[in-house]
């Protein structure tokens, strides 16, 4: 058991009580102020702790951190030292953070520097994405797409359950949470046409994901074994895979998504760490067929966080338009993991492996308009009695994901984007 997860501790930081960040979190991310650029930070509560400044007064000693490595635009050195140092830093500010430790609680003039009000800060991204992969990993969404795309009964496509379908995406597109995005242009094919039209999307979506941060960098050739796979994920974040289902539907073939992923992905700023989530557990569903010897696991692998998507407008209040879990997933990012370095394919820090949209098996469980409005098929009710087939100008996306045992919360924040009306 990590010491820093147990249920019973209590930080001498006041943390409400449905904050995702009380003292068993404590994720890192990379925040700036009026007055500091890009600082390596923790959540705790409604505060950020200042790494910088725990490691230039000694707070951190012992723990043999190389100079400068929290003073940097991103995380990634950091997550290079890998999870058990990285492990070890967390262990230390949850020490250093507990209600019965007066080192820095009772150094005044060390904890008004080092503790900041999230108000007085603006997060940036926690990584520079060197590789961005998206997969395909829940069986409910690839079986709505395919019924909706193909044929219902036979949704799946014949190695859909052998092998964790996916694809490279983006990675100089991705922003952090709070950005906001055009609408993006291109090719659409309109169902009365036979030729194309140049035009903003139509079909504008989200897509509900989480994903996974690399902390290693591995030299071609070389396969990451399943049972190492967890070694080299340092955590996760929540993922907006925003797609413009017209342009996409037009362009996949044969090659797969383009133009209609590429223009944005958005992440949350706070990167939770795998092993703030060890708690959480969770086996997933049944593999059947047996799946090839490579890809074959023990324990649980999946992970239980509720998730959910709301939509604001300018004129209304965020709604919650769907909840799920990400529980649900068939294939578990180990497997993803193993599955994509298999032929040598190599990683690197802070590449973001994204799960592929979440979606449950009820209707109020899945994770994209696409899939909720069965392709503008229904209409989508909002706060106000506004509708929603896909996304309008000026919409917000909000997803939130939360896991929770023995009246403990470890939390994800936010991840928004609002869309604007394309350039
Ligand atoms: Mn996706």
């Amino acid at each position: 058991m990590i010491q820093a997860n147990d249920s019973r501790l209590k930080s001498w930081v006041a943390v409400p009580k449905d904050s995702d960040f009380p003292i068993q979190n404590l994720p890192f991310g990379i925040f700036t102020t009026r007055y500091l650029t890009a600082v390596a930070g923790v959540a705790i509560g409604d505060f950020i702790i200042d790494l910088v400044y725990l490691h230039e007064h000694e707070f951190l000693d012992g723990l043999e951190l190389p100079r400068g490595i929290f003073n940097q635009k991103h995380l990634n050195d950091f997550f290079a030292l890998g999870r058990k140092k990285v492990g070890a830093v967390r262990e230390r500010i949850s020490e250093l953070l507990r209600h019965d430790n007066g080192k820095l609680r009772d150094n005044n003039p060390a904890r008004e520097i080092a503790l900041i009000s999230m108000t007085e800060t603006q997060m940036m991204m926690p990584v520079g994405i060197p590789n961005y992969t998206d997969f395909y990993s829940s069986e409910e969404h690839a079986t709505n797409v395919g019924s909706m795309f193909r044929d219902p009964k036979n949704a799946l496509l014949p190695n859909w359950k052998h092998l964790p379908v996916g694809y490279h995406g983006r990675a100089s597109s991705i922003v952090v949470s709070g950005t906001a995005l055009h609408r993006p242009k291109g090719q659409i094919k309109l169902p009365d046409s036979e030729s194309p039209v140049f035009s903003p999307t139509r079909k504008l979506d989200f897509e509900l994901e989480m994903a996974f941060v690399s902390c290693s960098n591995t030299p071609l050739g070389n396969s990451i074994p399943l049972k190492e796979a967890e070694d080299h994920i340092i955590g996760f974040v929540l993922f907006n895979d925003w797609s413009a289902r017209d342009i996409q539907n037009w362009e996949y073939v044969p090659l797969g998504p383009f133009l209609g992923k590429n223009f944005g992905s958005s992440i949350s700023p706070w990167v939770v760490t795998l092993d703030a989530l060890e708690p959480f557990r969770s086996d997933g569903p049944e593999q059947i067929p047996q799946v090839l010897p490579y890809l074959e696991f023990e324990g649980k692998r999946n992970f239980d966080i509720r998730l959910e998507v709301l939509i604001a407008t300018d004129k209304t209040e965020p709604t919650i338009v769907s909840k799920t879990n990400f529980k649900y997933m068939y294939w578990n990012p180990a497997q993803q993991l193993a599955h994509h370095t298999v032929n040598g394919c190599n990683i690197q820090v802070g590449d973001v492996y994204a799960s592929g949209t979440i979606s449950g098996p009820t209707p109020d469980s899945f994770g994209s308009l696409l899939e909720l409005t069965w392709n503008g098929q229904k209409t989508l009710t909002l706060g106000g009695g506004l509708e929603r087939r896909f996304l309008e100008d000026g919409d917000t996306v909000i997803m939130r994901g939360h896991a929770e045992k023995d009246g403990v919360r470890v939390g994800f924040g936010e991840c928004s984007g609002k869309i604007l009306p394309a350039k």
